[in-house]
């Protein structure tokens, strides 16, 4: 049973539904890092802050206060508009989305219906079926909303329900970025997120973090016959809170389409969530058309006439952003597309790669440094390169260090380690640590004549004479476990030929 299982799960993350298509669009929610909130002068920043702490009129919702836009937040969403290739159209207005639920204070959500921000963007992503292509997903909009309070569903030990409500959370800016049902797979829809997450954070408008509902993501997918143009009927998937949830719950959710598809049956319209726990998806509620929120003009806000003057120096701001940084950093360095790919994963990640590529003048062994010792420690720590106390100038140091001889390959872990914990340069980490590398002749020919003189080694010193040149090898790793791993290598071996075949 649990074999069979493990067999569906592979088929259903892998193989692609037989006869129909895949077709994905995703919604992301992301909030904005600005000090204050949309629309009042509220803290955003509420990570920590005790429940209802962060609280106005104006984010309580009540009755007769006015809005006041904060334009922080509308750079912001222009921005990232511009990062993903959209138009910034002059004339924009916020509107009302009117729904009733607990956490929504006012009983609508100021957000933007027919006149956005921006529209008729793209965004381009590493192609997963072969990483050397590229594939361009279509952006429909970026617009700007406000973020609403934080429901708490808790049951307590006598088994009663009940909700808590922080209204710390409402009013926080919230950019809506609506992509193209353009996406044929659960790995495609990740390598969009993965993408989209790294430019939020290349430009600094907000943190991309999932775990802390900082960057949310919602899911379209239908199912369609191979080669037909028009689309299914389709599902909407919520609850993810990770991309590998957003990856697993897309293959679930393409399996059960197909499967009801297959035997005939209608797919139905609706809303699904995501159970983390059961790997499923489950219906929710039917799916609300556009005119069930009855959008109208929000009338205590003025439209916007965004001046060409202001995009064009929002735009000048634009760093290279990190799918053209990738191809860059390959072409430039040699990596290949994955070793590149993350090393652009973060903006500082990429800056201190290239620094200390700078200070070393060898791009392979900062590469080799970066994607496997320093990734394990940044890994193991929990914590991003900028926190860490490893400087280029200390990587660029260490590899110098084993470039001259002076410290063995072997060692050049445990110093990066010193290092990464501590700051302190490598080469005093290694000379308190007792790793200098033995390159003094004469210390390493005693210990060769030790050990070429132990009778425990008499054998492979007659293998050797008799012409057997692959115990050279064995005397090696005698003198290093003699030396516990200290001498060069390269000098050790230089002077084991000289004794023997002298
Ligand atoms: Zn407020």
């Amino acid at each position: 049973m649990a074999r069979m299982a493990q067999v569906a799960e592979r088929v259903t993350e892998r193989a692609p539904a037989t006869g129909y298509e895949a077709v994905i669009g995703l919604e992301v929610h992301a909030q904005l890092l600005t000090e204050s909130k949309m629309f009042c002068a509220c803290s955003a920043r509420y990570a920590g802050a005790e429940p209802n702490t962060l609280v106005c009129p104006i984010c309580l919702g009540m009755p007769g206060v006015l809005p006041v836009i904060n334009q922080k937040a509308v750079e912001y969403t222009i921005l990232t508009a511009l990062a993903l290739n959209c138009e910034i159209p002059e004339y924009s207005k916020f509107d009302r989305k009117n729904y009733n639920y607990p956490d929504l204070m006012k009983g609508y959500q100021i957000s933007q219906y027919d006149l956005p921000l921006s529209r008729n963007g793209w965004l381009e992503i590493p192609d997963p079926t072969d990483p050397e292509k590229t594939r361009r997903i279509g952006i429909t909009r970026v617009h700007l909303e406000e973020d609403t309070a934080n429901l708490k569903h808790v049951r307590s030990e006598t088994g009663e329900t009940y909700s808590l409500m922080d209204v710390n959370r409402s009013g926080v800016p919230l950019m809506e970025i609506v992509g193209e049902p353009d996406l044929r797979s659960p790995e495609e829809a990740g390598a969009y997120l993965r993408a989209l997450r790294a430019i939020l954070r290349y430009i600094g408008v907000s943190t991309g973090n999932m775990e802390e509902g900082a960057f949310r993501c919602d899911a379209n997918v239908s199912l369609r016959p191979r080669g037909s143009s028009t689309y299914g009927v389709k599902v909407e998937v919520k609850n993810m809170n990770s991309f590998r949830a957003v990856e697993r719950a897309l293959a679930y959710e393409i399996e059960r389409q197909r499967a009801l598809l297959e035997r005939g049956e209608r797919i139905v319209q609706e809303t699904r969530g995501w159970v983390e726990e059961k790997g499923i998806t489950q219906s929710q509620r039917s799916k609300e058309e556009a005119h069930d929120y009855r959008y109208f003009p929000e009338p205590d806000l003025p439209p916007l006439f965004i001046d060409r003057a202001w995009v064009e120096q929002i735009r000048a701001r634009l760093p290279e952003l990190p799918e053209p940084k990738r191809r860059r950093f390959m072409a430039e360095y040699g990596l290949s597309p994955d070793d590149a790919a993350t090393l652009v994963s973060s903006r500082t990640l990429a800056d201190f790669f290239e620094q200390a590529v700078r200070l070393s003048g060898n791009a392979r062994a900062v590469a080799n440094w970066m994607l496997r010792d320093v990734r394990r420690l940044l890994n193991s720590s929990g914590i991003e390169i900028e926190q860490s106390k490893l400087r280029p100038e200390h990587l660029a140091a260490l590899i110098a260090l084993i470039d001259s001889g002076q410290l063995s390959v072997r060692s050049g872990p445990q110093v990066l380690e010193e290092v990464f914990r501590t700051g302190t340069a490598p080469e005093q980490v290694m000379r308190e640590q007792g790793l200098a590398q033995v390159s003094d002749t004469a210390e390493l020919e005693a210990v060769i004549d030790r050990v070429l003189a132990d009778p425990r080694n008499a054998k492979a010193l007659a293998d050797y004479h008799g012409g057997k040149q692959t115990a050279l090898g064995y005397f090696v790793g005698a003198v290093m476990k003699e030396t516990r791993g200290k001498a060069n290598p390269a000098l050790v071996n230089q002077l084991l030929r000289q004794k023997l075949g002298g």
